[in-house]
């Protein structure tokens, strides 16, 4: 079984969001990094995230140009998963679909060394079922980075059903590697931070859609009545709305009618207005 001394290289695949926020960070705690995505362009997406947020990390002086610099040049953009063989650990972060993310592991099998470790940072998915896609079922487990990944300190570790003790100690170290802290949650839809936060979302879009107030009363009212640092419909242009209607719609079906996605949820994501990333959801970027 790996330990955190055999990890050197890290894969990451996908080069959205969350895989560049982590491509990102692995980098800036000393991995070598190969992040990957199936379009030249999107891989070019992800290093223009991650250079826009060293950015700012240099404006606030936590970082000079040099050491900005040095992350970047420990990552290496590919749209080839074979340039992931002599990863030792790889996270993936590609869409939350089930049958792409069992696609991505299935071939990550293949690719990569027999004892490399494997985690996904699927927001509701079951580690179980993807980690059935592979012959190291027990080499995969769930390591859930939160978004923005450069800034957020919690890290959610998933153990699937055959998850081995070893992995899920290994990712919990990589994961104090990378300045994070962690807690742990049993493979049930959502684990604790999906399952809780989706219902608050979509009942704050419901509240909206219904006509319970304007949309920036209902921020308003949650961040300063709750002490929260963002409304409910302002975290959701942040994950991206289809995000979040692919996370509501795992835990309705696993959970049930409490769970179902806001229908203006559904519509938003049916016009392209994805939140921040598409530049326009609830509110204009
Ligand atoms: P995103 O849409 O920003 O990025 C997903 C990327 O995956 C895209 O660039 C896409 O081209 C790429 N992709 C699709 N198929 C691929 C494949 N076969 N190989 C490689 N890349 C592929 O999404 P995101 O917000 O970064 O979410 C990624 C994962 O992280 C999802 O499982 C999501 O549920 C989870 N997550 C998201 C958040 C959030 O706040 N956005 C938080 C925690 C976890």
């Amino acid at each position: 079984m790996r330990t955190l001394d055999d990890i050197d290289t890290i894969g990451v695949v996908g080069a959205g969001t969350m895989g560049s926020g982590i491509a990102q960070v692995a980098a800036a705690n000393g991995f070598d990094v190969v992040m990957r995505d199936i379009e030249a362009s999107f891989v070019e997406n992800g290093f223009d995230a991650i250079e826009n947020s060293l950015d700012r990390f240099v404006a606030k002086e936590e970082l000079s140009e040099d050491e900005a610099e040095a992350v970047v040049s420990r990552i290496e953009g590919t749209t080839d998963l074979a340039d992931l063989a002599d990863c030792d650990f790889v996270v993936e972060a590609a869409v939350e679909d089930m049958a792409i993310k069992r696609d991505i592991f299935a071939d990550l099998d293949d690719v990569l060394p027999e004892d490399a470790v494997l985690a996904t940072n699927t927001s509701t998915l079951s580690i179980t079922t993807i980690a059935s896609a592979t012959d190291r079922e027990e080499l995969v487990v769930g390591l859930h980075f939160m978004n923005p990944v450069p800034v957020m300190k919690g890290v959610e570790l998933v153990v699937g059903e055959k998850t081995d003790e070893g992995v899920v100690d290994l990712a919990h170290d990589l994961a104090e590697e990378l300045g994070k802290e962690t807690w742990e949650s049993d493979d049930k839809p959502g684990f604790v931070t999906n399952r809780i936060l989706m219902p608050w979302i979509n009942e704050g879009i419901r509240a909206y859609d219904e006509g319970v107030a304007d949309k920036e009363d209902i921020d308003k009212g949650m961040t300063l009545g709750t002490n929260v640092p963002m409304g409910p419909l302002t975290l959701a242009d942040h994950i991206g709305l289809d995000i979040c209607l692919d996370a509501s719609q795992t835990l309705f079906e696993e959970l049930g009618d409490r769970y179902k996605p806001a229908y203006l949820l559904k519509r938003k994501v049916d016009a392209g207005d994805l939140g921040k990333k598409t530049g326009k959801g609830f509110y204009e970027y």
